[in-house]
């Protein structure tokens, strides 16, 4: 019975693919491949871009939180982009690093998948399409695939989706890489360097006793994660917090109010009613 329901599943599964494809060559290769009636599975729905190197990590991430099984990056071929950044480059490095961290979150990382498609290859881009259809048919739908129950991926996904901003700093010149040699981007990213990141993000704190509510980090913080105010002492909203560091380098060094924690946990924050400062007169 077991074994039926399982094999019904399989066959039931039309799997739900976003296809982020560049204006330029990918797209053009999809077109190509509809008005020549070349047949592949109707799972793609896709997303047109300028650029492959447009595709940011968080995209592929919202992707599968929102329900898609797969993820399917179409560029133009190494040396063909249309654009003097090579953002073809970009793409590959990230869709490199997006495999370790689907691999951390517990996604198997065949659900990330970058090809190379110029506007003149619609007959390559249905038999890429045909393969990728049938590699996440056999993964079966996300999360019961990896055997994972829907909230605890939510969860993982979470977690990753909060450091995005400090992974691409932290990882901003390995991002950048233009190497012609496609090889050197497969072990660019260790799993030791992914578990570091995790385990090494900092935190930022503002210590009440310091802090002289000048406003600088208030008004530095490009997510309106500080809460503070004139005379008021300042507070992070950690959950809000992209770990930019921002506030730890504006605050001026004469307050040193803003602590970076690496490891260890962060104090209370200071009770709403205990937030006004009294100044000496
Ligand atoms: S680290 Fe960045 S995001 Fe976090 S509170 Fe400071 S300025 Fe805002
Ligand atoms: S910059 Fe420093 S002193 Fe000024 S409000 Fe922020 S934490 Fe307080």
């Amino acid at each position: 019975m077991g074994r039926k329901t399982e094999m019904s599943i399989g066959h039931d599964f039309r799997p739900k693919v976003v296809g982020f494809l560049c204006n330029w060559c990918c797209y053009g290769g999809a077109d190509l491949a509809g008005v020549s009636r070349f047949q592949y599975p109707p799972f793609i729905r896709v997303v047109r871009l300028m650029c492959s190197g447009r595709v940011d990590l968080s995209f592929i991430f919202r992707s599968f939180m929102d329900g898609a099984d797969a993820v399917f990056i179409g560029g133009c071929h190494i040396n063909d982009c249309h654009y003097n950044t090579e953002g073809n480059y970009d793409a590959l490095s990230m869709t490199h690093l997006c495999k370790k961290l689907l691999e951390r979150a517990g996604i198997d990382p065949k659900r990330l998948r970058l090809e190379w498609v110029s506007a003149g290859e619609g007959i390559r881009f249905a038999e890429v399409m045909k393969d990728f259809g049938k590699e996440i048919k056999k993964l079966g739908p996300l999360g019961a695939g990896e055997g994972v129950s829907r909230e605890e991926l939510q969860r993982r996904i979470n977690e990753v989706v909060r450091l995005i901003p400090y992974i691409k700093l932290a990882k901003r010149e390995k991002l950048a890489l233009h190497d012609p040699d496609e090889a050197r981007y497969e072990s660019l990213y260790s799993k030791e360097e992914i578990d570091a990141l995790f385990r090494d993000a900092p935190s930022y704190y503002i210590d009440p006793a310091k802090c002289q509510a000048c406003m600088i980090c208030f008004k530095k913080c490009p997510v309106e994660a500080i809460d503070g105010g004139k005379n008021r002492i300042h507070v992070i909203d950690q959950g809000k917090c992209i770990k930019c560091g921002t506030c730890f380098e504006a605050c001026p060094p004469r307050f040193n109010a803003v602590a970076k924690i690496i490891g260890d946990s962060i104090p209370e924050a200071i009770p709403e009613g205990q937030r006004t400062i009294v100044r000496k007169k």
